[in-house]
């Protein structure tokens, strides 16, 4: 995105590897192509750019835009629906909300979650999509929203060759034959999916950065060899990052122990089979890995994104944030759905991130709020590949910035910014937000998104949303009782280690 420069005064400029407690005042250049030029005292460069327009940002806060690195746009419109209730009983409901929805769904609901981060700071989300159906005009309709809230975004289409209800313990067994397609019993062509992302990239391309495409196999146990050899072979081929989810919950840690017996019962040494482990992968949630899975991933530079508001709200447990740290695992952040953390916020996600290492250990931690703040930003831009573009802000990396209002009372008094924006602040500071040098937020408010009018054209489409919702619910209640019995077997199995908190 071209545009014109832009002098942003007076404003405390956070750098990560500068005073993270008082940043010192300074002035920020932003070039016509969107990427920070200068950073200094404004008389040093304002020659340069007689004609930038002068953006007074006295009494905020300028920081590095966050990186928010799992989300899935798709059942946004369930927010708020859900107690907080097992993974595999949401999924019921959930997963039937990605496919066979209206272009117009699609839109409204991808363009409501990017508004939403962006007002909370969120200048870059990686969107692990599903397309369905795989049909050119779902992925403009997602990529067209992204492009219309100005959200810059990591996007993967979602692919797997085995079904659902194959990959959950027990379920195939138990449920009756008349429910299986409520649970999910369709497999895709892995061939005809690999080729329908490949088509995607080439016919889309990255619209001068602001789409940075990814490959997401669903998980490793949803896709079968053939699957992920092509998605490993398409990653090295394009030089594409790779996301997936690996180790969520507990039925999964035990479907790979019985599953994938041939691979020493492990998902990482499956994937590593097929090429699928290394510095472009990176697993989503990893709260089950044993200990020496958690080395491989250190060993061989594959990331996690830690998901942790969704892992509570699911009942996954928590993951071992501290053997991570440990090891030197290369670490991300991110929100997950919309339906399962209900809402797009890095500062909910940054303040677990530094408290959830006190149910596990009460001795103090090495952790600081200024790491949180690190993988809130670099830490996701890394996981794509990116930490040379964005992240931080520095001279020549894209202007994804946000101001934050240091009248809000999370900053009353200011005693550190990286400790207020991490422990104190709930995204209601955010003023103003720039993406690839454009003003996207203004005010609070997006500055390009008539909100009011995406408001009534969202009140056109619930009542139908609304009646599917009820009625995914009700075949979940007839399930009930099938899931519970699913959730006893799997709690019961003996395990060697465990991520939940025991009261014996
Ligand atoms: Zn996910």
């Amino acid at each position: 995105m071209s545009g014109e420069q832009q002098i942003l005064i007076n404003a405390r400029v956070l750098r990560l590897g500068g005073d993270l407690d008082l940043p010192p005042v300074a002035d920020v250049l932003i070039g016509g192509d969107g990427r920070i030029a200068a950073i200094g005292d404004r008389s040093e460069f304002e020659a340069t750019a007689p004609k930038a327009a002068i953006i007074d940002l006295a009494g905020h806060i300028l920081a590095p835009g966050f990186v928010n690195a799992h989300y899935h746009s798709y059942d946004l419109l369930a927010k708020g629906c859900f107690e907080s209730q097992p993974l595999e009983q949401w999924g019921l409901v959930v997963t039937r909300l990605g496919g066979k929805r209206s272009l117009e769904e699609v839109r409204i609901r991808t363009l409501l979650g990017a508004i939403e981060a962006l007002r909370n700071g969120i200048t870059t989300i990686q969107d692990f999509s599903v397309v369905d159906p795989m049909d050119d005009a779902y992925a403009d309709a997602i990529l067209g929203a992204y492009a219309a809230a100005g959200l810059r975004v990591i996007f993967s289409i979602t692919v797997r060759d085995r079904s659902q209800i194959d990959t959950i313990p027990g379920a195939a067994e138990l449920v009756p034959a008349d429910m299986r397609s409520a649970v999910g019993d369709a497999a895709g062509d892995p061939e005809a999916q690999l080729a329908f992302v490949e088509r995607q990239i080439d016919r889309i391309g990255e619209r001068n950065g602001m789409v940075i495409w990814a490959l997401s196999p669903s998980a490793p146990q949803r896709c079968s060899v053939k699957l992920l050899e092509g998605v490993s072979r398409l990653a090295t081929a394009r030089r594409l990052p790779v996301y997936t989810h690996v180790y969520e919950t507990r039925a999964q840690r035990l479907l790979a122990d019985v599953e994938f017996y041939r691979h020493d019962g492990s998902l990482l040494r499956y994937m590593d089979s097929v090429g699928l482990l290394g510095p472009h992968v990176s697993i989503a949630h990893g709260v089950w890995p044993d200990e020496r899975e958690i080395e491989m991933l250190a060993r061989t530079g594959t990331g996690v994104v830690l998901n942790m508001l969704s892992n509570l709200r699911l009942r996954s447990g928590v993951p071992p944030i501290a053997r991570y740290r440990h090891h030197n695992v290369r670490l991300a952040l991110g929100s997950d759905n919309c339906s399962c953390s209900d809402v797009q916020s890095m500062f909910q996600v940054m303040k677990l991130y530094c408290l959830l290492g006190g149910v596990m250990d009460p001795a103090p931690s090495t952790l600081r709020a200024a790491e949180a703040l690190s993988l809130a930003t670099l830490g996701g831009a890394r996981s794509a590949g990116r930490s040379d573009e964005i992240g931080a802000i520095e001279v020549g990396m894209r202007a994804d910035l946000i101001a934050l209002d240091l009248d809000d009372p999370a900053f009353r008094p200011l005693n550190s910014v990286a400790r207020q924006i991490v422990y104190a602040e709930t995204g209601r500071s955010v003023r103003h937000v720039w993406v690839d040098g454009r003003i996207v937020v203004r005010d609070g408010r997006s500055a390009i998104v008539d909100e009011e009018a995406l408001a009534a054209e969202l009140l056109k489409i619930m009542p139908r949303v609304r009646q599917d919702i009820e009625r995914f619910q009700s075949d979940a209640a007839k399930l009930s009782l099938i899931f519970e019995e699913i959730g006893r077997r799997t709690w019961s199995a003996d395990l060697s280690f465990s991520r939940y908190l025991h009261s014996d």
